[in-house]
This record gives C-alpha cells, sequence and structure tokens, in this order.
C-alpha cells in the first residue's frame, strides 16, 4: 500500500496537528493549518516527504456559543476509515512501565495538480491497550500534562518507531515545532554505539549524526510557550528508556524543555518570518537560527472568483505564484468584480451562520484567529464611543470568529466580552460565527474589504490568515509583528497600527485613527486608489508568502544539501 511513496527516501515531517481538510479535526489552529499547506505544496511540487500526526479520533473541539455568549466545547469525533485506510504494522512503546500499542491510519491528500503525499495518523485506540491508553490520540491539546507528555511520546517516539516498522527510508526529519522533539532520543538509541555498556554519557550515542538528520522549525517567541515537563514525570513516564544525566545535558538541566531539546540536536534550525527569527536569536545564544518565512498555499486560499480571474491571466499562477507580481496589469473592473463575488458569497455564510444581515456596500473588517490574550480580539472595541463615532461617520461592520482553548479562561473571558460588545453597539452590524474551521477562514479572508490584526509584539511568530487575505486581494491593517513586519509596505499593501518599538498602549489610538483617516475614506471616496492596494496586496505578497516558496527553500536549504 505504502509502495507507492517508499520506493525512495522521503523526508519525515513531524507535526502534532495536521489540517489535511474541513472533515477531518486534526488541527487547531494556525501551526496545523501550516502543516496541511507544507503537506499540499509538498504534493503540488512532488516533493518526497511523509507526514506524522496523531489521528486525535476527538478533533479539537466544535464550538458552540451560548445565549451569554460563551464558548461551549463539544468533542468532534470523525472516522479516520471514511478518509484512510489502516495500515498493518503496529510498535509499541514503552509507557510506565507498560507497553502502549500504536496502529496507524494511511491518509492521501490528493494535490489538486494531481500530486499524492501520504500521511501517517498514529492512534493508540485498539484493543490491546488499557482504557485510558486507548485515549491518548483521542483529544488534540486536551487533557493535563501527563496527557501531553503522553501525546508527546506516541507522536516522536511512536512515530519514529511506525516509520521504521512501515520500512521507510528516513532523508531527513523535520520537527514542526517541539513537540515531536522526544524522536531524537529514539534516534540517539538507534545509533548508540555498539558497545554502549562500555561508554558513559553523550559519548555512547552518535549526536552528530542524529543533528545531521534532523530539522527543527520554531514557532513560540516567548519562553512560557515551550512545552517543559518535570524529570519526575518523565522518570515515571519514559522509565529507564533514556539515560538522565545524558537526558538533561540535552534538554535542560530543571526541566524536560522539548525546544531545548530539538534546537540541540538539529543541524537546521529556522524561525518562521524574519523578526520571530531574530527574537528567537536573542532567546536561543549560540545556536545558529535561520529564516524560512511561512507562506500559505496558493489554491487552497483563493476564493474561486479569484482562481478564475488568475487562471486567466496567469495561467500557471499554481505552480509559480511568482507570476502574480503582475496583477497590476489586472483591470480595476475585474479585480472589483471578483472581490465583489467572494464579498456577497461571506454575506451569505454570515447570514446561514449567525442570522446577521450584512450589507455588500458597507466596508467589512474581519478578524478570525484563536482567542486568547496576545491576539488582542478587543482591540478595536477598546472605546465603544470612537468606533460608534467612526461608524457614523464612514460606515462599517464587523466579521469576528475564533476558538479559545479549553483551559483558556482568559481567552474565553474574550469571547464573551466581544458578545457583549456586539449587545452594546446596536448600530453597527457585528457577527460572531461559531466554530472557526477552515472553510469559515477560507470565505471570511476572500469576502471582506479589510483583514484586520491585532497581536501583541513581539508575540505573533508569523501569523498566516493575513497572507490568506493577500490572495484574494484584501488588504491588511495590522501590527507590525509576524509576517506583516516583512509584507507591509504603508498604503502599498495595506496599512500598519502602531510604530515598531513604540508602547503598545498606543495601538488603539492608532488603529481608530487609521480606520478613521486614512482606510475607509480611501474604500468610500477613492474606489480605484482602493483597488490599487487590493493589487499590491496580490502582487507584493501573494506572490511571496505562499507555501510554494516556503517548501522550496526547505528543500534546497535543509532537506537537500
Ligand atoms: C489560517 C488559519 C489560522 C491561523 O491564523 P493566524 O492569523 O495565524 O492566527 C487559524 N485557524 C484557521 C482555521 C485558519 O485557517
Amino acid at each position: 500500500m505504502l509502495e507507492e511513496f517508499t520506493y525512495r527516501p522521503l523526508v519525515a515531517y513531524f507535526s502534532m496537528e495536521i489540517a489535511l481538510q474541513n472533515e477531518i479535526p486534526t488541527y487547531a489552529g494556525g501551526l496545523g493549518v501550516l502543516a496541511g499547506d507544507t503537506m499540499r505544496s509538498s504534493s503540488d511540487l512532488a516533493l518526497p516527504i511523509i507526514g506524522v500526526t496523531l489521528v486525535s479520533l476527538a478533533g479539537y473541539f466544535r464550538q458552540a456559543i451560548d445565549e451569554a455568549g460563551r464558548q461551549v466545547e463539544h468533542p468532534d469525533w470523525w472516522r479516520p476509515e471514511d478518509h484512510a485506510v489502516p495500515l498493518e504494522a503496529r510498535v509499541a512503546i514503552p509507557m510506565e512501565g507498560r507497553e502502549v500499542w500504536i496502529r496507524g491510519w494511511l491518509y492521501v491528500l490528493e494535490g489538486h495538480m494531481g500530486g499524492r503525499t501520504p500521511i501517517v495518523l498514529l492512534d493508540t485506540d485498539v484493543g490491546e491497550n488499557r482504557e485510558d491508553d486507548r485515549q491518548i490520540t483521542h483529544y488534540l491539546y486536551g487533557g493535563d500534562e501527563v496527557y501531553r507528555l503522553k501525546q508527546e511520546m506516541v507522536l516522536g517516539i511512536g512515530g519514529a518507531r511506525m516509520l521504521q516498522a512501515l520500512g521507510v527510508t528516513v532523508l531527513q526529519y523535520h520537527l514542526n515545532e517541539g513537540h515531536s522533539a522526544l524522536l531524537t532520543l529514539e534516534l540517539l538509541r538507534r545509533y548508540a554505539h555498539p558497545r554502549a555498556h562500555l561508554r558513559t554519557g553523550e559519548a555512547r550515542y552518535d549526536v552528530p549524526r542524529v543533528r545531521e538528520l534532523c530539522n527543527f522549525t520554531t514557532h513560540t517567541p516567548v519562553e512560557a510557550g515551550h512545552d517543559q515537563f518535570s524529570y519526575d514525570l518523565v522518570q515515571r513516564l519514559l522509565g529507564t528508556y533514556f539515560d538522565l544525566v545524558t537526558l538533561k545535558s540535552l534538554a535542560g538541566q530543571e526541566r524536560l524543555n522539548m525546544t531545548r531539546l530539538a534546537l540541540n540536536l538539529s543541524l537546521y534550525i529556522n524561525g518562521v518570518a524574519k523578526r520571530h527569527t531574530e527574537t528567537s536569536r536573542v532567546m536561543f545564544p549560540g545556536y545558529e537560527v535561520r529564516s524560512v518565512t511561512n507562506g500559505v498555499h496558493p489554491f487552497a486560499w483563493t476564493g474561486p472568483s479569484f482562481v478564475q480571474l488568475y487562471d486567466t491571466h496567469f495561467p500557471g499562477w499554481c505552480h509559480e505564484p511568482d507570476l502574480l507580481v503582475r496583477a497590476d496589469r489586472l483591470s480595476d473592473a475585474a479585480v472589483w468584480s471578483a472581490h465583489s463575488a467572494e464579498k456577497e458569497g461571506l454575506l451569505k455564510m454570515v447570514k446561514e451562520r449567525s442570522g446577521v444581515d450584512l450589507d455588500p456596500a458597507v466596508a467589512t473588517l474581519g478578524f478570525a484567529r484563536r482567542m486568547t490574550g496576545y491576539k488582542r480580539p478587543d482591540l478595536l472595541f477598546s472605546d465603544l464611543e470612537r468606533l460608534k463615532h467612526i461608524a457614523q461617520q464612514t460606515p462599517l461592520q464587523i466579521v469576528l470568529a475564533g476558538k479559545a482553548h479549553p483551559r483558556d479562561e482568559g481567552g474565553k473571558g474574550l469571547i464573551e466580552r466581544l458578545h457583549r460588545h456586539v449587545r452594546e453597539l446596536p448600530s453597527i452590524r457585528i457577527a460572531y460565527l461559531p466554530n472557526y474551521d477552515m472553510t469559515i477562514a477560507r470565505v471570511l479572508v476572500a469576502g471582506v474589504d479589510v483583514w484586520l490584526n491585532t497581536p501583541l509584539p513581539p508575540m505573533e511568530a508569523s501569523g498566516t490568515s493575513g497572507m490568506k487575505a493577500s490572495f484574494n486581494g484584501v488588504p491588511n491593517l495590522s501590527v507590525l509583528d509576524g509576517w506583516w513586519a516583512e509584507g507591509y509596505i504603508e498604503g502599498v499593501t495595506g496599512w500598519a497600527i502602531g510604530e515598531l518599538g513604540k508602547a503598545p498602549e498606543a495601538d488603539a489610538e492608532s488603529l481608530y485613527q487609521k480606520l478613521e483617516q486614512v482606510v475607509l475614506p480611501l474604500y468610500y471616496s477613492n474606489r480605484s486608489g482602493w483597488i490599487a492596494v487590493m493589487k499590491g496586496a496580490i502582487s507584493r505578497n501573494a506572490s511571496f508568502f505562499n507555501s510554494h516558496r516556503m517548501m522550496r527553500r526547505y528543500t534546497t536549504e535543509a532537506y537537500v544539501q
């Protein structure tokens, strides 16, 4: 079954979450969507790659919102047999002194250009396992830290063993974030000195060999965001799997830090935007951190009207998105008509999903992402009188969406607060679409007029939804963090909120000023000026911030040297 893929060496791409398709809830947000776009571009480019992730049978969660605006979480069960085929190989990993068995499902990602890319979904829900072990691969990012470490053992150690059992020759390993870093321990054991018992410490292990095999992409610009586990817990779960003295030398003396482990055992390390790479270099002195700015998949995130427009004017753009650099040649009428069709699609979806009637003639702001403190989803609402006043002069309407992690009380509070603001602002049409997912994202990034992004710098490593907007000619209005520090040219590709190095408290004022004095006046009184910015977003940003470029870079700079 796998022979179609395993006849040649493959890059093994490990990620805790991969957004394969909307019906498969094996993703929570940006990291998973990026992993999915990585697989989609690999498929279009026919790269020799295999994805490894958890089957997450109950998904992340399905979000409902109650009368009071509170998030309600439901399990999002899916049936792998409807989308994937079971693999015969089974592997076991040691855990708490017993064995946990893992089976694999093969999902073949079929790209729109005919490419096929294999992804192995790891599943512990098998009869050999104890009841609690069967649940390890149920809830993506669920449970407590014990559950998380078990999941990371399945992903890293189990994933590496599974590839071996399947007969995959691994060209290189790519660790997408630190969750899979335990795979480095499995490789150290595999390539240990044959007479290891005669040696001590690191000399037993062929660290250089493992480093040559591993590539690590970090996504977390703050120390507190890195997965860390106490060595008491590690010892309880891993037992004698790996000697503690060496482990501490590789993963940190105090706690097992998954990022440290990945950093110490990867020859190629990168951040996901230039600004994020600079932050990472300061956070991880002594490591050579390179920079590969993220991108999004061209076809997956371009609305049907723009697909048609690009197909007509830039044949081959799906393979070579750089061709969109000529977007300035498109006629104003063609761009506006494609946008109007996308906006109509959005208004229809908003009506269906929230009951809110939006007005096609009114400037529409979109904000959808993980609801958590640093994303500051309430920045737009920090002065309701000001917002009302702006909307009186230059009408605006708003579409919001996003989930909060079930244990992020702050994030859940933000969802409630946004719903309160909706009630407090009857004069402005505002819709909050529940259960943000890839389908909503695709319609939203194409159908709004402005994509709003207000993270607290330097917390946004990259952000990718704004890149999706660019493919649909939707300008960004964003804080200069993550990718936007690279993608932004004032008044050409969109607009900045705040200034680099200025106090973040000034961001709300800057946001209101830009809306009131620049963005909305341009929208209503200079349509051809507005369309020029739309074209700027396509020509300068879609042509560059795409996952084909990203994968071509990973291939030539990390995988093949
Ligand atoms: C693109 C996407 C994200 C990531 O958006 P950011 O701007 O990086 O926060 C999250 N969730 C879904 C469903 C997406 O499609």
